[in-house]
């Protein structure tokens, strides 16, 4: 895999640093910096011995800690110093624990706790007693362009995750081939259509932390070469809830509605005249069933407003949406309903909803599905669903500028790789 990183922002977070009021950290008087010593500059041997220690499971840090030789008052210390910022208790094995030491005397310096990937307690001991901090990991906002080639028997999770060129880690590919399949969805079939030759290129941006890995990553431009056809996908925010991708011709990629709120396979299908299993009688299914395990989350189908969330007899705990151009979808014998849901809730599309349930006339878990159209139930497998809104005029013109910047910097980066990276059919045309 092939990964340029280019600094856009440097943002260090300052350490946070404990109040000065704090009696434990400074129980004695500071000295007078008029009449502190001043150290003259030597060439010495290393100042620090340093151990860091992974705790383990079923260690304890005060475990940890007797073993390198801190007991007593010092531990004491030590161990009320963290309980400020972490409950001793509550740390996880993998918790790393460093402990440093004059190199000189062996004396006690310091030790470092690596809470978690985006912090790290620090308890520095000084001439006054110890000094704590917390210390943010730093977070980089870079750029990231990332391109390969689809090998012979290889799938495109394995082109993009098991390549190991370029310094990306591996959780971070993997979240990246899910995005990338996202974006493309409605547009190329992952499991049929990729072949031998076909090839990807993208640009993401992320927040790293100093070891590479991502705290958040999103896809600003992408491009996939299937058969000889350029698909493409670049990211645009019209308006602050609107953000989502689009084509060079500011075409939305994603249909404004999902075929079904759940992956799951139907087991009963829309019909105007069915046996119904509860009431042992015939009667139309104005609805497709899934059958899904309890507490499988529930998605919405398009955008809209909750209309209703409630209990409502035969459907048990059911949620209606109303969506633009007079479409209505309705989710029933729901388990549960997901936070913030309510009549009059804005829903986005693909937004958890609620949970399988059985709820209501049900033999067991599985999700009724309604999709309605001007207050007429219609089968959602075979109905011609509406496109997803395209960019209103009003940003028109701020879309154009973004996507031709975000294109051209796709095509800056692969120019920088090129002979490595497969370079897309209409460039090669123009030379
Ligand atoms: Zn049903």
């Amino acid at each position: 895999m092939l990964n340029r990183t280019r600094i856009l922002v440097p943002l260090v977070v300052a350490a946070v640093s404990v109040s000065a009021a704090n009696t434990l950290w400074a129980r004695k008087a500071a000295p007078d910096p008029e009449t502190a010593p001043v150290l003259e500059a030597v060439h010495a041997a290393p100042l620090e011995a340093i151990e860091t220690h992974t705790l383990e499971r079923g260690e304890t840090l005060t475990g940890v800690l007797a073993a390198a030789s801190i007991g007593g008052a010092d531990l004491a210390e030590l161990l009320l110093g963290v309980r400020e910022y972490v409950s001793p208790r509550r740390l996880v094995s993998g918790t790393e624990i460093t402990v440093r030491r004059w190199a000189s005397s062996g004396a006690m310096r310091g030790i470092e706790l690596r809470v978690n990937a985006d912090t790290t307690l620090r308890l520095m001991r000084n001439d006054y007693g110890w000094d704590g901090r917390l210390v943010l990991t730093p977070i980089v906002f870079d750029t990231v362009f990332t391109g390969g080639e689809i090998q012979p028997g290889q799938t495109l999770y394995e082109a993009v995750v098991l390549n190991a060129e370029g310094d990306i880690p591996v959780g971070d590919r993997i979240s990246l081939v899910y995005r990338l399949a996202e974006l493309f969805e409605y547009k190329i079939d992952f499991n049929r259509e990729i072949q031998v030759g076909d090839a990807f290129r993208l640009v993401y941006e992320r927040e790293a932390r100093p070891d590479g890995t991502a705290r958040a990553q999103r896809i600003m431009v992408a491009e996939i070469m299937n058969q000889g056809k350029a698909y493409d996908a670049v990211f645009f925010a019209n308006g602050p809830d609107h953000g989502g991708y689009y084509d060079r011709e500011g075409r939305p990629l994603t249909a404004g509605f999902s075929r079904y709120p759940v992956a799951y396979r139907i087991t009963s299908s829309f019909s105007t005249r069915r046996f119904h299993p509860v009431l042992g009688i015939y009667r139309a299914h104005l609805g497709t069933d899934f059958g899904a395990p309890a507490g499988a989350p529930v998605q919405a189908t398009a955008d809209g407003t909750v209309k209703s969330a409630g209990w409502s007899n035969s459907y048990g705990n059911l949620i209606t949406i109303r969506h633009p151009n007079g479409f209505e979808t309705r989710y029933a014998h729901l388990s549960r309903f997901a936070k913030g849901i309510r009549a009059g809730a804005k829903i986005s599309q693909k937004q958890v909803i609620g949970y399988v349930g059985k709820t209501g006339l049900a033999t067991g878990p599985h999700l009724h599905y309604e999709l309605r159209k001007a207050g007429k139930a219609i089968n959602a497998r075979t109905a011609k669903l509406p496109d997803a809104p395209p960019i209103a005029p009003e940003y028109r013109e701020e879309f154009q500028r973004i996507a031709s910047d975000r294109f051209t910097l796709l095509d800056v980066e692969t120019e920088r790789w090129t002979g490595r990276l497969i370079r897309p059919a209409r460039i090669a045309d123009e030379n």
